[in-house]
């Protein structure tokens, strides 16, 4: 036994010296951009605020400090422009009718509207309930087969069936995917009711910030829902308002769609009357574009690009009397990854053969925004961007031993993410909960779109700790897009450290890769690399 006990320490320090010889971060730094981005005073960061302006005056600082070159329009900034829509509440209303009698719908406990459309100031339709809502015409999937919904208003339940892989139903959920499936049915609007399996944030958050502004790219290239006249979502625990008299109950179809199972299709004796009234200002932000080069004569006309977006949601209904939403971990967390990693290339040059490109995109919150200005505007040539890691709340909340890795199993890039996590004695695996559609709900998505192979990762609690398990799904549903986001909660400062070498290990392989990143044969998201810069126009 004491032989034993004598042996432990040293093969213990062999791992850890093994893993740590290497080590350039140790969290702290990296802590401290989050809290400087995550200040009381940066008000949350919302997208063409002071806020977000003084956030980016620092990244762009820091930037220059460590010798990182200006690869914007503007030096630093790419501007962009954008149009707020806000809700006016007090002239708006809805109601469910059934046989030409108005049951009074109520914004906020029962449904709230989505400004992310340009809503019709009145609307009434029947509604139509067509399970999931999907056409994927790779798997001959079709919600909307043999449904009459010209002129309606179609009901889903958000999620996909099993059938379809999770990256292709991430794809066809994507609002302007599926408008298009929609409007191509002869559907005038959308109701969708979230399944409750599937929730991030509990109703009662969602409808607290039910009124926020939300935007739209100015440029009109961008719209992906016109003709949309009506875009809303109900409060799951009022569902049974929709299906009464259908012989169905929201629990059973819920319950079927936790399973992704098939949802049954049918006609709703009912119709929604909805008013909206909505005011519209112009509003300017930008991103941040910054570029390292790259020594090999040839290679360094090409970029692994590095982003995460800097805006968060600003200030919003009071939380515990906090009205901050500061936006430390989304998305302060990897705004300080890429200046910390920038930083860590003056102190501990690497010999890259291709160029770095940093960008921080705006507007993310409101729909990956800034992100879909830069691919499909970049400020470099647009071929020449080989590989997006998108950086975006990777929560060192836990200790990092297994990695989330989005994307996994699209591109090359999965591969060179699993070597690097494996010489950092990190696991990785492909995304366990598909129908949260995490892949598409980041700027990672927008470099995909545009053919460019991308991935995120994020730390994954270890499935056989209900107490990790407990302490990310907790976080989702106390701290996200919540006032408690900021730098009073708990952080594993050795956690982001590893993250960050992991990101850098990522980069540099990638960057000195003699061959650039492919899509894999079988990936759907291949398509858009073959596709022509002119093909691509408003995606
Ligand atoms: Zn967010």
């Amino acid at each position: 036994m004491p032989r034993k006990v004598l042996l432990l320490p040293a093969v213990a320090c062999l791992s850890l010296c093994l893993f740590a010889q290497s080590g350039i971060f140790d969290g702290k730094t990296w802590w401290e951009h989050v809290k400087v981005l995550a200040d009381d005073k940066l008000e949350g960061r919302d997208t063409g605020s002071p806020g977000l302006r003084q956030a980016e005056a620092y990244v762009v600082e820091q930037l220059r400090t460590n010798g990182i070159e200006p690869a914007g329009k503007d030096g630093y900034y790419q501007p962009v422009k954008f149009v707020s829509r806000q809700l006016v509440e007090k002239d708006c209303s809805a109601a469910l009718v059934r046989d030409g009698k108005a049951q009074p719908l109520t914004l906020g406990d029962d449904i709230i509207f989505s400004t992310r459309i340009d809503l019709a100031p009145e609307v009434e339709a029947p509604l139509v309930f067509v399970g999931y809502g999907l056409t994927v015409p790779e798997k001959n999937y079709d919600d909307f087969a043999g449904q009459d919904l010209k002129g309606k208003v179609a009901v889903v339940l958000s999620g996909s069936p099993a059938e379809i892989p999770g990256a292709l139903a991430s794809h066809y959920q994507t609002a302007g995917e599926r408008w298009k499936a929609l409007h191509h049915a002869g559907a005038i609007g959308i109701i969708g009711i979230p399944n409750p399996a599937s929730m991030d944030m509990p109703w009662s958050r969602i409808a607290l910030n039910r009124n926020h502004v939300s935007m739209e790219l100015a440029d009109p290239v961008f719209d992906e829902t016109s003709c949309e006249q009506l875009s809303m979502v109900f409060n799951p625990a009022r569902a049974d308002l929709l299906f009464a008299g259908t012989g169905h109950t929201f629990a059973e179809l819920a319950a079927l769609g936790k399973d992704r199972k098939p949802l049954p299709h049918f006609v709703l004796p009912l119709s929604i009357r909805a008013r909206a009234k909505m005011e519209r200002k112009d509003v300017e932000s930008a991103n941040v574009v910054a570029k390292l080069a790259g020594s090999d004569p040839v290679l360094k006309k090409e970029y692994v690009v590095l982003s995460a977006h800097i805006d968060h949601i600003g200030i919003g209904e009071p939380v515990n009397g906090d009205r901050i939403y500061n936006g430390a971990m989304d998305n302060g967390s990897g705004s300080a990854l890429l200046l910390d990693v920038a930083a860590s290339l003056k102190q501990h040059p690497e010999k890259l053969k291709r160029s770095l490109l940093f960008v921080f995109v705006t507007g993310e919150e409101k729909g990956l925004l800034g992100s879909k200005y830069f691919t499909q505007y970049p400020t470099v040539d647009p071929n020449s961007m080989v590989a997006d890691i998108n950086v975006d709340m990777f929560l060192p909340i836990i200790p990092l031993k297994r990695l989330t890795v989005f994307g996994l199993a699209e591109s090359d890039l999965g591969e060179l993410a699993r070597e690097a996590a494996q010489a950092r004695g990190v696991a990785v695996q492909a995304d366990p909960e598909p129908q949260r559609n995490l892949f598409i709900r980041s700027d990672q998505y927008n470099f995909i779109r545009h053919g460019i192979p991308a991935l995120a990762m994020s730390i994954a609690p270890d499935p056989s700790s209900p107490e990790q398990q407990k302490l990310i799904k907790d976080w989702r549903t106390n701290r996200y897009h919540a006032p408690s986001d900021d730098t009073a909660q708990p952080v594993d400062l050795s956690a982001a450290a590893q993250y960050e070498e992991i990101v850098r290990g990522l980069m540099v392989r990638i960057a000195n890769d003699d061959r650039r990143p492919e899509w894999n044969s079988d990936s759907f998201f291949r398509r858009y690399a073959s596709k022509g810069p002119g093909e691509k126009k408003g995606m």
